[in-house]
């Protein structure tokens, strides 16, 4: 950072500014996770000067005997992390991996089923704004009422009705496990692929700490940088042969240029680094954490969709405390506690309010977090929140300060990035 504090102040800055923001605030955005220096040097390698259209052996380009090696080394690590056989680790994020899926299985117009975003699932997944939304004919299923839980009766109706292509479970809010084989024998029984995406619970199944897709799913996509801990990015994983090379045509030449030599280069180090023993104790952890968390925010009066959790993210009903997502998150963030406002299955409020906020371990455990620690966050989460409520939902200075002393001192116990 030397050197670019010389070329460049105002870059410099920013890049202090948001090292100081992880170090002294507690990260509770479950899509987030602390990556390590090894990581971080590898992304910010020679590498992302390197072009490598193609695939490692068959480059467009001389010079990839370097880039051969990441990406071989990238690939066997995830296929051995996942127990599969064929990984493709060059698209640049997940919404790439999903619209190479798309591109390799589907057509423009075809039918796509997948959890509406409401119910906790992807814009990648068939939403209206995005491209999945747009050129296919998306249909959508949801959670059920009582118990949030995946509408199987709903997924099963829609599924005879519309005859989709392709199925796709997974999402972005959903804190509970999915039943693979129960989408694999919709999938079965209307003819359509089966698609998991894996994004946000990736690691604890690279763990084992979470059921596999695979034996189940056509094809698999996730992203690498949540709970795997790696840079940000995606990739699509696969044990049948003949979607395999449908696979990587759609990832290259299809829908992508120059792989990201450098990304992929860090991909290969964070997968090397979940293949470590410890990598597992740290998947057990996140699931602990996340369930003490939420059970804490539950006793202090918060509402749990679904009624908890077992991964690691819960989505938290802010409604019995009487407070928005939108008051909540804001109020967090003045007391350096960083999460996101979420909407709630068949939430009244609009996106832009929501009732609730979607909170998760990935990178509080990275730090060192534990059972302790999550409950503490719990009750400081529930004292700016009755604090909130005590000023009439207007900032309540004095205990988002008293509380953000608490968070730095927390932090200051589990430091990161001091060498
Ligand atoms: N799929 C799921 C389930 C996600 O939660 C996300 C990101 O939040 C994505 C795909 C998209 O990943 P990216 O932001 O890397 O495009």
């Amino acid at each position: 950072t030397e050197r670019l504090r010389v070329a460049d102040t105002a870059v410099a800055d920013a890049i202090a500014a948001e090292l100081d923001r992880e170090q002294n605030q507690i990260e509770l955005i479950a899509s987030e996770n602390i990556v390590s220096r090894a990581v971080l040097e590898a992304q910010g390698s020679v590498l992302t000067n390197k072009y490598a259209e193609g695939y490692p052996g068959r480059r467009y380009y001389q010079g990839c005997a370097p880039s051969d090696a990441v990406e071989t080394l990238a690939i066997e690590r995830a296929k051995q992390l996942f127990g599969c056989g064929f990984a493709n680790v060059q698209p640049h994020s997940g919404a790439q991996a999903n619209g190479a899926v798309m591109l390799a299985l589907t057509k423009p117009g075809d039918t796509i089923l997948g959890l509406s975003l409401d119910a906790g699932g992807h814009l990648t997944h068939g939403a209206k704004p995005a491209l999945s939304g747009k050129w296919f004919n998306a249909v959508q299923y949801g959670v059920r009422k009582d118990d949030h839980l995946i509408d199987f009766d709903q997924v099963e109706s829609l599924a005879r009705e519309h005859k989709p292509r392709l199925i796709i479970a997974g999402g972005s809010a959903y804190p509970r496990h999915i039943d693979f084989a129960r989408f694999r024998a919709i999938a079965d029984e209307v003819g359509a692929l089966l698609m998991v995406d894996m994004a946000h619970f990736a690691g604890l199944v690279a763990a084992g700490e979470h059921p596999s897709p695979f034996g189940h799913a056509h094809v698999v996509t996730t992203t690498t940088h949540k709970t795997l801990r790696g840079p940000r990015g995606g990739m699509v994983l696969t044990d049948d042969e003949d979607i395999a090379k449908k696979i990587n045509s759609a990832v290259f030449p299809g829908l992508q240029g120059g792989p990201l030599m450098h990304v992929i280069a860090a991909k290969a180090v964070a997968f090397g680094e979940a293949l470590e023993p410890g990598f597992k104790s740290y998947a057990k952890a996140v699931i602990a954490n996340a369930k003490a968390l939420a059970g804490r925010l539950q006793e202090r009066g918060a509402a749990l969709v679904a009624g908890g959790t077992d991964t690691h993210l819960a989505l938290v009903d802010l409604t019995p405390l009487g407070i928005t997502g939108r008051d909540a998150d804001e109020a967090l963030e003045r007391a350096s506690i960083t999460c996101n406002k979420n909407g709630i299955p068949f939430d009244p409020l609009p996106p832009i309010k929501t009732s609730g906020i979607r909170v998760g371990s990935p990178a509080g455990t990275t730090r060192g977090f534990g059972v302790a620690e999550f409950r503490d966050i719990a009750d400081m989460i529930a004292d700016v929140l009755d604090g909130l409520k005590a000023n009439g939902h207007e900032a309540n200075a004095a205990v988002e300060a008293e509380v953000k002393a608490r968070v730095r001192a927390l932090c200051a116990r589990f430091p990161i990035y001091q060498d």
